[in-house]
Order: C-alpha cells, then sequence, then structure tokens
C-alpha cells in the first residue's frame, strides 16, 4: 500500500496517543498534526476524580512528558475543532476556518456527557465531569459547600461521588433505575454496593427517582425529586451517561451508528480514514457485534492498531473485553464481560465473586472486595476458552491459585 505520509489525528486523549507512538514506529519522517479542542497536553479523564478529591495534584493527569509532541515531531493545533470533514478532497474544516489536508485521517474525538436537561440546569454549581477544566470547576466549586447531587448511578457517577465524599460533601445519589450500576451489576452486588456506601456514611441513595428541577437563585440550593422530595444541593453533577462525539462525519460517507463503524483494522467505511476510542464502534468480543464501549483500555488498544495501520501497518483489532474497576463505598469492584442469568457465586467474609455462564464459557465475572483470580477471568473470557476445558466454575473461584495452573493461557496471549 502506498503511504500518503501526511497524517492528522483529531483529539488529543489516550486514543491519539497511542496511535501517534505506533505510527512513528513505521513511519519517523511523516507529518503527524493533531488537533485538539482543548488548551491542554494529553491528561487522563480517569484521574480526574482524584484530582477533584485532593489526592492528585494537576501534573500527575497528563499522560506523556512535556517532550513528548516535540520529541515525535507532532505539531499540535491547540484551542480549535473540526467541523466537518471532506473524504471527496481529503480534508477537514476548523471551526477557525482552516482547512487541514490529509492523506490518512483518525478521528478520536471521544465522548461528551449527556447534557443536563431540567429546570434550573443553568444554575451555577450544575456541572458534568469529563474534561480536566470540568474538574478544575468542581473541585473549584466545591470547597466550602456541604452538599452534592450526583444524577445517574453509572460507574462516572460513582467515581463522582467517591470525589465529592473525599472533600467532605454529603453525597445524594438520585438514580432513576432500581439499582447503582444497573448496567454493570446484579441485584445482589448492587445491594452489596448500597450496604457499603450507608456503612461508609455520608451518601444517600434515592432509587427509582428523577430530578425534577434545580431551584435557587443564580446558584443552586436545592432539588426537586419526581417522589415530591426535596433536597439541599449546592452542587449537581450530572451523570446520565455517554455520547460520542461523532458529528464532524454527519453527511460525509463515514458510516455512524452510535458512534463511528470502524471494522478490524479500525478503519471507517472511508479508505484512509480511522477512528478510536470512545468516538468508534468497534468489535466487542464479548458480544460479537461491533458497539461503543467507552472505556480506557479500549481507547488505548484501539489506537495502536489505527496509528500502525495509518503508517502502513496492517495490526488487527482483537476485540474489546468491556471492563470496568472502581472503589465503592471502601471496597474494590471489578466487573468484566457480560452477565447472563446463569451465574455461580462465592460469597466470602467481606467479597462476593460472581461468574456469569452462557454458550459453553464464561461471558463476564463481577468480583466484590477481594480481586484476586480476576486477571485470569478475563484472560478465559478473551480466549474464549470452553468450559469442558477448566475446572468447574465453582473450583474456578474458590481456588484463585488456578491462575498459576492456567498461566499458559496468559502467556500465549501475551506471546
Ligand atoms: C470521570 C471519568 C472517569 C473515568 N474512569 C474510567 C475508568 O475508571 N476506567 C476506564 O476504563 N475508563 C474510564 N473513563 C473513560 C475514559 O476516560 C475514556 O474511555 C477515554 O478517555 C477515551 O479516550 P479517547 O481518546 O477516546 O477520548 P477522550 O478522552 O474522550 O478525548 C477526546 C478528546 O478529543 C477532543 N475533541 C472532541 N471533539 C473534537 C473536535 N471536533 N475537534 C478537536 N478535538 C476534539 C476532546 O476535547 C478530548 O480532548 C472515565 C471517564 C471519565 C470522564
Amino acid at each position: 500500500m502506498e503511504v500518503g505520509g501526511l497524517y492528522l489525528i483529531i483529539g488529543n486523549s489516550i486514543a491519539a496517543i497511542s496511535a501517534v507512538e505506533a505510527l512513528r514506529k513505521i513511519d519517523p519522517n511523516g507529518s503527524i498534526t493533531i488537533v485538539t479542542k482543548e488548551g491542554e497536553p494529553a491528561y487522563s479523564p480517569v484521574l480526574t476524580p482524584n484530582y477533584i478529591a485532593g489526592e492528585l495534584p494537576l501534573e500527575r493527569l497528563y499522560l506523556r512528558e512535556k517532550a513528548f509532541y516535540r520529541d515525535r515531531g507532532v505539531k499540535v493545533i491547540y484551542n480549535d475543532a473540526a467541523v466537518k470533514v471532506y473524504t471527496d478532497k481529503k480534508e477537514v474544516l476548523l471551526e477557525s476556518g482552516a482547512l487541514l489536508e490529509y492523506d490518512r485521517l483518525l478521528i478520536a474525538t471521544g465522548g461528551r456527557p449527556r447534557p443536563a436537561v431540567f429546570p434550573g440546569a443553568a444554575l451555577r454549581g450544575v456541572s458534568v465531569l469529563r474534561s480536566l477544566r470540568d474538574a478544575a470547576e468542581i473541585r473549584r466549586y466545591a470547597q466550602g459547600k456541604k452538599d452534592a447531587v450526583i444524577l445517574g448511578g453509572g460507574p462516572i457517577s460513582m467515581r463522582s461521588a467517591w470525589a465529592l465524599r473525599k472533600l467532605g460533601l454529603r453525597v445524594s445519589l438520585i438514580i432513576s433505575s432500581s439499582r447503582l450500576l444497573s448496567r454493570l451489576v446484579d441485584e445482589e452486588v448492587a445491594q452489596l454496593l448500597e450496604e457499603a456506601l450507608l456503612r461508609e456514611g455520608g451518601y444517600r441513595i434515592y432509587k427509582n427517582c428523577d430530578l425534577l428541577a434545580a431551584r435557587g437563585e443564580e446558584r443552586v440550593e436545592r432539588v426537586e425529586l419526581n417522589t415530591g422530595e426535596s433536597i439541599p444541593a449546592q452542587l449537581i453533577v450530572v451523570g446520565k451517561g455517554v455520547i460520542a462525539n461523532k458529528e464532524l462525519v454527519e453527511g460525509t460517507e463515514i458510516a455512524a451508528g452510535k458512534g463511528i463503524l470502524t471494522d478490524d483494522r479500525m478503519e471507517t467505511s472511508s479508505p484512509g480514514v480511522y477512528a478510536a476510542g470512545d468516538v468508534a464502534q468497534a468489535y466487542d468480543r464479548v458480544r460479537k457485534e461491533n458497539l461503543v464501549n467507552a472505556i480506557w483500555p479500549a481507547a488505548f488498544a484501539q489506537g495502536k492498531v489505527a496509528g500502525s495501520n495509518m503508517g502502513g501497518g496492517n495490526k488487527t483489532f482483537a476485540g474489546t473485553v468491556p471492563m470496568n474497576v472502581l472503589e465503592v463505598g471502601g471496597e474494590a469492584l471489578a466487573v468484566i464481560g457480560v452477565r447472563t442469568e446463569e451465574a455461580v457465586s462465592l460469597k466470602a467474609e467481606g467479597s462476593l465473586k460472581k461468574i456469569y455462564l452462557g454458550d459453553n464459557r464464561i461471558t463476564g465475572a463481577a468480583f466484590l472486595g477481594n480481586l484476586q483470580g480476576i486477571g485470569l477471568l478475563h484472560t478465559l473470557i478473551r480466549n474464549e476458552v470452553t468450559l469442558d476445558r477448566l475446572p468447574s466454575p465453582e473450583r474456578l473461584l474458590e481456588n484463585p491459585e488456578y491462575c498459576r495452573l492456567l498461566g499458559g493461557y496468559r502467556r500465549r496471549e501475551a506471546g
């Protein structure tokens, strides 16, 4: 394949960074330009809650050392956004009016939180958490405040709740479903998580309800729920899900669903245009279809494949195994793969381990309190090891020593 050597990357987070690293290994000389709407070098959104909590200084959030771009000859255009892709002319229009040419394009624009839509959403103190700027604003605004409301019960909401609790605020979680982390965990795990939060103290959980309005003069002072309750709140963090930033391909030949559709080379339906990270709808190895899996490891792996192929490589993306690891109420929680009705569990003092089964395989796992053995399960799910080749799920759960016995799977995968 002929390689053009004029590379354009839209977005500057983990998918973009891993693409640059892979691309430079293949093409040391091509011209690489990154366009980002932000004014910062790449940072980790994953660590923003730790920054809000005061546990990490700002500098620790940056993904690479300061000289990263310069050392790799990457030009970065800060504070400008790509607004349109012209695949016929191989050009990208920026908000500033500039037109940038490309031979190979990577769209790594990530996702954004679903916006807050309720009366009072424009009051000061109502925020979402995605960018470093959001995190800095939440941290600043939270100083001296007493009550926070978190709208939503997904992983980012749980991380936001954790951060604000660390800052000493009382946190009320408003959840429209019947349980915490409803997309990730089953009733039993959710119940234990709720108990852990209540044990830790400082949390109130409102389930099966919605926020009707935020009230206050200029600044939010309280929220009203559809149950008739009114809760004091000087700060609201809205976490109602993530939407892919895919608008710039609308009206082009680049096919999109919930995200931009990619093949196993992370290439879109337009040759020479790639997508990676939270904006990409890529292969999910467990569900066996193309989905948006808005998680860090997927963005990293997809960026690497896209970057390599942009430079003329021939890498394939093996597919995402969904994975979430977080702390809830002081307890470590890891959820991988997909939940089914068929579950085997092991309950011990302070921990619950569950394996989900289907189609003669382990499809998923949820470990709470003790994560020993979760890495093995990830490997077994990833490699689609059939149950007849394994000890029974009960024995797997009872004896994490199988990690060692089955280490061959890991070695094979790494090799
Ligand atoms: C608070 C929080 C906690 C999280 N915790 C975890 C976790 O524990 N584990 C986990 O796996 N994942 C977690 N995630 C998700 C993880 O951060 C994302 O999966 C990952 O950052 C995706 O990387 P990305 O490169 O696709 O894009 P993003 O990190 O979303 O970055 C995209 C970049 O593109 C820029 N951009 C967007 N549109 C344009 C445009 N038109 N022109 C120019 N620039 C543009 C954006 O400003 C942004 O800088 C968390 C996310 C948040 C917000």
